[in-house]
């Protein structure tokens, strides 16, 4: 059976190292993985998914509140079976509360409280007991008795792969694969917690092989002319697929003009790949390179504030056929970028809110806005 999604490759890291700098109040680490005999293909532009195991000590702790040793064996969600502690690291979701494992957690416990959450008619009195909770929570606080261990994995959800933007070209690095993953780290109710893929990366990957996969990305590919101007807007890791498309532009030998822009809190801290964007705006291969430090000043600075600024300029290289590509926050940056693009095309192209709303509309349809936003 190739290598998929069903059948993750089991991939070698070859190196993983933060890219913040001491002093940053974020770590975003790079990762570097072999896909050597693998079979898997990807171009700039694709997602890497990967299988994260969940942290060893969480299971124990889930494990010391509950009546099983961990050696049971328990069903699989993909078929097979496994010890119930490897299950717990490996194959299901001790993460994420949803309203069904509540109630099923609420049936075997008989707790009052968590029985006026699952009955309640307002969705945000359940979405606020989840947010910021966990499976080791409802063990320590809402004890359950459960008929026996595979009653208990019934009512956890598979864990789910996570999916990456490539940041390398496969050209500049033939069997490797490049991710840049930002930590995910918070305090709530009273417990530092995780993301459960970016701590795998930056706390417990040595010696493991992360299963992985190529998502390919019809939605966000780079353009096969290569006179064609491009600019990227990838602010935090927003930046990794336009690390790959500048990998792959300059090998292609391409003459098309490329823009970027980026943005992090902190210049001096947060400036990933310094060294090498610097270096290819030195040789010429980045005609423009915009910052935005947010707090480097007094008044907060963001890509969409700097687009602004540049915005004549941006309508003369849309003018010239440019493609525009945004990478990174779903929430806030995309949106801000988009109302920012609709706002340019109004002031410097001239045209009604009307007007530049079927433009941006025409660009997308002609694949010269593109979006990979999580
Ligand atoms: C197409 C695509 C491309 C992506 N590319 C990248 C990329 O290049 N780099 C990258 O870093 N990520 C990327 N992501 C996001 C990535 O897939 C993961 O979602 C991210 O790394 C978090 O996963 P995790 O397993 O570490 O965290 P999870 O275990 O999934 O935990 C995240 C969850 O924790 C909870 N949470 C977070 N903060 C708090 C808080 N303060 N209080 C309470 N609860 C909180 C929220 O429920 C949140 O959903 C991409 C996503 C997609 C869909």
């Amino acid at each position: 059976m190739p290598y998929g999604k069903k059948n993750p490759f089991p991939s070698p890291i070859l190196r993983s190292y933060d890219l913040n700098t001491s002093g940053s109040e974020k770590e975003t680490y790079h990762v570097e993985l072999s896909l050597e005999g693998s079979g898997l293909e990807y171009v700039v532009g694709d997602a890497l998914g990967v299988f994260p195991r969940n942290p060893e000590e969480q299971v124990d702790e889930i494990l010391s509140g509950l009546p099983f040793s961990g050696n049971e064996e328990v069903p699989l969600p993909n078929g097979g079976e496994a010890s119930l502690r490897e299950a717990l690291i490996t194959a299901y979701d001790i993460r994420s509360l949803t309203p069904k494992f509540l109630k099923a957690w609420q049936e075997r416990s008989g707790s009052p409280h968590l029985r006026s959450v699952v009955e309640s008619e307002d969705r945000k009195v359940m979405n606020d007991f989840c947010w910021g909770r966990e499976v080791i929570d409802l063990v320590t606080d809402y004890p359950a008795d459960f008929a026996n261990e595979e009653d208990f994995v019934s009512v956890l959800k598979r864990l789910q792969p996570r999916l990456y933007s490539i940041s390398s070209s496969p050209n500049a690095h033939p069997g490797e694969v490049h991710l840049t993953i930002v930590i995910v780290r918070y305090h709530s109710h009273g417990r530092q917690r995780g993301g459960v893929c970016s701590t795998f990366f930056s706390d417990r990957a040595d010696g493991i092989q992360p299963g992985v996969f190529v998502h390919h990305n019809k939605a966000f590919q780079l353009v096969e002319d290569n006179d064609a101007p491009i600019i990227m807007v990838g602010p935090g890791t927003g930046i990794a697929p336009f690390r790959a498309f500048l990998e792959e532009r300059k090998l292609r030998g391409a003459k098309g003009n490329n823009w970027l822009f980026f943005g992090n809190p902190y210049r001096k801290t947060d400036f990933l790949y310094e060294e090498q964007f610097t270096s290819l705006q030195k040789e010429g291969l980045l005609s423009r390179f915009d910052l935005a430090f947010s707090r480097d000043q007094a008044e907060k600075i963001y890509v969409q504030h700097r687009m602004e600024e540049k915005g004549q300029e941006i309508w003369s290289w849309l003018e010239d056929g440019a493609t525009l590509y945004v990478c990174g926050d779903a929430t806030r940056m995309a949106r801000d970028v988009d109302a920012t693009l609709h706002g340019i095309v109004e002031k410097h192209g001239g045209r009604s809110e009307e007007e530049a709303k079927d433009f941006v509309k025409a660009l997308k349809k002609e694949k010269r806005y593109q979006r990979d936003v999580y």
